[in-house]
């Protein structure tokens, strides 16, 4: 029986003794005011036991986090037609380049960048009564936590600096790969990206990925093989063009944000979220690379 509380209570201890705890990502106004000196890490494992150390609970805004929930919710909703709009490789690039899109004609080069997750929010945008009340039940719904929410001065700071997301949304919107307004579905993507989570609420709601699409209360949310396209997109997608470094590093599939949050897991074993705000120069949390590193070494659990 692995020990997952004492590797988490060292990792932590690891953790506060990090001089060097990259940068913050301030071209978001508000989340540049966040401490640097923050760590969190909770584990849930398949049994649903669970184990955390640091500031596990406290709320970040989890960002790119969140493209795993549109997709699971666009995929759910519209089923494999979703690849025609948007692709599934790695893109080997920055999560905002926009030289790509270009190149391939407008269809982005998977969900998870920023075209990829804009073409999503469209999608649900199209599909959904009240897009930003819709989505938010949902998650709310597999995470069984009616308290989690958007933060709407994040939503709003990303709104007045969110250039590149405009110019990306009008890229795709020129080659026929918005069905609406610009301004409707960044509205969508900005809320939906200023999610307010904690390291165990993330846990909560990316367990259905390590059980088969079904929730901790055992709903259905997504199929297995929903599910195993997910997984696998996240692992080579999931961390900008830092893919092959946190496979090679880390080895699980997972998902970060430029808030500090990393979620990554195992099927059918356990599913891990970290947060430290710093980020390396690819925009993954830096202290999170780290402790997961540990944790997959210490454990020898990984996919591989
Ligand atoms: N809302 C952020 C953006 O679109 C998400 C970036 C991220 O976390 O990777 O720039």
């Amino acid at each position: 029986m692995i020990d997952f509380q004492s590797i988490l209570t060292s990792i932590n201890k690891a953790a506060s003794k990090e001089k060097d705890r990259g940068e913050i990502a301030d071209y978001i106004p508000e989340l540049a005011k966040i401490d640097v000196e923050n760590f969190g890490i909770h584990l849930i494992d398949i049994k649903q036991n669970n184990f955390s150390a640091g500031n596990s609970d406290m709320h970040f805004s989890i960002q790119s986090i969140s493209k795993v929930f549109s997709l699971s919710m666009a995929l759910g909703l519209i089923g494999e037609k979703i690849w025609k709009r948007v692709d599934v490789e790695p893109s080997g690039d920055p999560f905002n380049h926009l030289s790509l899109l270009e190149l391939e004609n407008g269809i982005p080069r998977n969900p998870l960048i920023n075209p990829g997750a804009i073409v999503v929010a469209d999608i649900l945008v199209s599909q959904l009564e009240n897009p930003k009340k819709d989505f938010l039940a949902f998650i709310r719904n597999i995470a069984n936590d009616n308290t989690i929410d958007f933060d709407l001065d994040v939503a709003r700071s990303e709104q007045e600096t969110g250039f590149r997301n405009f110019a990306a949304a009008n890229l795709l919107k020129s080659y026929g790969n918005l069905n609406n307004d610009v301004d409707v579905v960044l509205d969508f993507y900005f809320h939906q990206c200023s999610l307010s989570m904690s390291c165990a609420q993330l846990t909560n709601t990316f367990y259905m990925f390590i059980n088969h699409g079904k929730c901790k209360r055992e709903n259905t949310f997504l199929t297995i093989p929903q599910v195993k396209r997910i997984n696998a997109i996240m692992l080579t997608c999931g961390f900008y063009d830092e893919a092959g470094e946190f496979a090679f590093e880390v080895g699980l599939p997972g998902k970060s944000g430029v808030g500090g949050g990393i979620v990554a897991l195992l099927p059918n074993k356990f599913c891990v979220a970290t947060w430290s705000p710093g980020l390396n120069p690819k925009g993954n949390s830096k202290l999170g690379m780290l402790a997961l590193e540990k944790l997959t070494t210490e454990t020898q659990l990984s996919i591989f």
